[in-house]
């Protein structure tokens, strides 16, 4: 289907059954009119912090999950920095469970590479493969010690694994915002371009002299595209993702909402964020992931030095991607879609979403046209942690289907 296809999508006990230009109206059809509306498949997000065990006074896993649903994402990548870390089958199975009693988005668990998440000997990749898993990563750190990363590839490459890895030099990072004339200006310490861009090429080396897949999650700093597409690394298999809020944000944003827009990567130059659009939509991104990253209002209400980083993302993750892509780039929608749903999804190793017949209905109904703007008792998530309340914000999510409509207009079925 491309993207200006306008017709009629005919969903029978969780599968799409027809796709056509006018389907003829069933007696026992429920019709939902889509017109003027924008139909997708149900979006993938590889890296989503749902603090699930140990975090619950920042998310549960109910208030994640529909966090996720209410922005059109039905498939969530769930990062194991949490208390305990998800390092064992048993966790793994755990979070599964949790997920699927809820019958919201579903969840892939993305497990530590390190035991503990501590850095120091690797997990047993063949026996959490055997549960139902294919990426690994200890985000919220590197995996600093390059001996461990080059045995991770090579060990998950035997089941077709793929090691996402957060880049980051810890000695050369220990700021709290980008630094250049605002950390100045505000007398604090810097996180500098090359905290990431050295562990990039740290990366890249590895994985040039090894079999396996690496994928480098939010970078920031477009240095660090550059360099995975440089022809020197042409041969290794590395994948990137950037977020939506260093697509829309530049460093400036900490003067108007302080820690509310504190995260790390810290958002860079208004030059930096330029260049990241237009890689983009060059086609050397593969996918876009919104690192929600939810903390309560006691981590986040700290001055900028001390607050926690991140912030939540499931609930803005369409309007900011298509603002930022579409409506400020001119970037074909289709192309955008695809850094929600096929690229994450082949990273996470899960089938590609789709809308052809036959396909699982993981269906969003999107209204591109709404402006509105978030309030804190607006969104699902537990915490309320986001630079985007309060400002305008154009389109949202109006329904979503997995197997049965199980969102519509801000209520849960
Ligand atoms: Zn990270």
């Amino acid at each position: 289907m491309n993207a200006d296809f306008h017709g009629d999508i005919l969903i029978e006990s969780g599968r799409i059954e027809a796709v056509e230009p006018v389907l003829p109206v069933e007696l026992d059809a429920i019709a939902v009119d889509a017109a003027d509306k924008w139909v997708f498949p149900g979006l993938v997000d590889l890296h989503v912090h749902l603090r699930i065990p140990g975090g619950e006074d920042s998310e549960t896993i109910e208030t994640g999950l529909k966090a996720a649903i209410a922005g059109g994402v039905t498939t969530v990548g769930a990062m194991p920095n949490t208390d305990p870390p998800i390092d064992s089958p048993q966790r793994v199975s755990d979070l599964i469970s949790a997920a699927s009693r809820l019958d919201l988005a579903r969840v892939i668990p993305v497990p530590c590479v390190t035991r503990g998440r501590a850095g120091e000997r690797l997990v047993d990749f063949h026996k959490l493969h055997e549960a139902g898993v294919a990426a690994f990563s200890d985000d919220g750190s590197p995996v600093h010690d390059s001996g461990l990363l080059l045995q991770a590839m090579k060990t998950v490459s035997e089941f077709d694994g793929v090691i996402i890895e957060h880049p980051e030099v810890m000695e050369l990072s220990g700021g709290s915002i980008n630094q250049g004339v605002i950390a100045g200006k505000l007398g604090i310490s810097g996180i500098p371009d090359c905290a990431e861009t050295v562990d990039v090429a740290r990366c890249l080396e590895i994985a040039n002299s090894c079999p396996g897949h690496l994928h480098l999650t939010h970078l920031s700093v477009p240095r660090s595209i550059e360099l995975v597409r440089s022809d020197c690394f042409q041969s290794a298999r590395v994948t990137v993702d950037v977020t939506p809020h260093h697509l829309i944000l530049d460093e400036t944003a900490v003067l108007e909402h302080e820690s509310m827009a504190k995260m790390n990567p810290p958002l860079r130059t208004c030059e930096s964020r330029s260049r990241l659009l237009a890689l983009v939509k060059s086609g050397m991104v593969d996918a876009i992931a919104s690192d929600h990253a939810p903390h309560t209002m006691v981590m986040k209400r700290k001055s900028l030095k001390d607050a926690a980083f991140g912030i939540t993302g499931l609930e803005t993750l369409l309007p900011l991607v298509i603002e930022a892509l579409y409506t400020e780039s001119g970037m074909p929608l289709l192309q955008i879609l695809s850094l929600l749903t096929k690229g994450p999804a082949q990273i996470l190793r899960i089938p590609e979403p789709g809308l052809a017949v036959g396909d699982k209905t993981d269906i969003v109904l999107y209204n591109p046209d709404i402006e509105y703007s978030l309030c804190e008792t607006g969104t699902f998530s537990k915490s309320k942690n986001t630079p985007f309340f309060h400002r305008k914000l154009k389109g949202r999510v109006e329904a979503v289907w997995m197997e049965r409509l199980i969102y519509r207009d801000g209520q849960f079925a």
